[in-house]
């Protein structure tokens, strides 16, 4: 069975595609079949995944409007080690073209019913925003991981994210949750950091990740060379953290995940 998570914060620059692609390529080291999905009509996640965004055909978009299937769209990375379903541009217009048709929030969950099995877990990247695309994603995912800077204002619009999954889990997607918070891009020598993360541990407690991902300048300079960071640099620090977090993601999953 496939395990879906959302990768989700409606704030943008926070760390969303970076978790992504480096939690795709470790879960992927790990010997696990892994599919992302890129939400994002900016097309990081692609971009990063080694994939140009402009030659894709079909995307994400003609998935969502039914002209595709998820097994046309794919496209293996070709460092990464796992499959990709690309976005660009394009997928920005799908947002206005769904609001009219039916089931326009459960495109995505339909398209993914259909490799069911296929996969061990499917990554979707999504935008900064509590939209239409947002939904999609939401409507299919068992869980939802946030990255999150620890910084003075990170818990505001955490509400605003937690609200959404609440109204998606009564309405929509029973078997939705926060899996957890991943602390990111951290430094444990700002003293604001260090406190805010306590803050998270003691408010969330166990739905804070134990694995932290440190700023890390090899993990920004990996998306220009169309890699994941821990393709790119696999000795850096923020490399080997992500794959301590592949570690932790796929022992939770496993721990939940109902034998066949
Ligand atoms: P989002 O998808 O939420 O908009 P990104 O993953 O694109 O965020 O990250 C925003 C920026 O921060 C990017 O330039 C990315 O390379 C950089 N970045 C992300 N995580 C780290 C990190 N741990 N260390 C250093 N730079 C990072
Ligand atoms: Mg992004």
């Amino acid at each position: 069975m496939s395990r879906i998570f959302c990768i989700a914060n409606q704030k943008g620059g926070v760390g969303k595609t970076t978790t992504t692609v480096n939690l795709a390529a470790g879960l992927a080291r790990l010997g696990r079949r892994v599919l992302v999905v890129d939400l994002d009509p900016q097309g990081n996640a692609t971009m990063g995944s080694g994939i140009d965004k402009r030659t894709l055909d079909p995307s994400i978009y003609d998935v969502l409007l039914e002209s595709a299937t998820i097994d046309e769209a794919k496209r293996p990375s070709p460092k990464g080690g796992y499959d990709v379903v690309g976005a660009n541009r394009e997928l920005a217009g799908a947002e206005v073209e769904l609001v009219g048709l039916e089931r326009r929030d459960r495109r995505l969950r339909s398209a993914l019913a259909a490799v069911e099995g296929a996969y061990d877990f499917v990554l979707i990247d999504c935008p900064p925003s509590l939209s239409l695309l947002t939904l999609n994603g939401l409507a299919c995912a068992h869980g939802v991981v946030v990255p999150m800077q620890c910084e003075y204002f990170a818990l505001e619009g955490l509400s605003d994210l937690v609200n959404t999954i609440k109204q998606v889990h009564a309405n929509i997607n029973p078997q939705l949750e926060v899996i957890g918070i991943l602390r990111v891009m951290f430094d444990a020598r700002i003293t604001l950091q260090a406190q805010v993360s306590e803050q998270l541990k003691a408010h969330f407690g166990d739905r804070v990740f134990d694995t932290v991902i440190p700023r890390n300048v090899r993990l920004a300079e990996a998306p220009s060379y169309g890699m994941p960071g821990l393709v790119f640099d696999p000795a850096s620090k923020g490399a080997v953290a992500f794959l301590d977090f592949a570690r932790e993601m796929a022992a939770r999953a496993d721990a939940r995940s109902v034998p066949a």
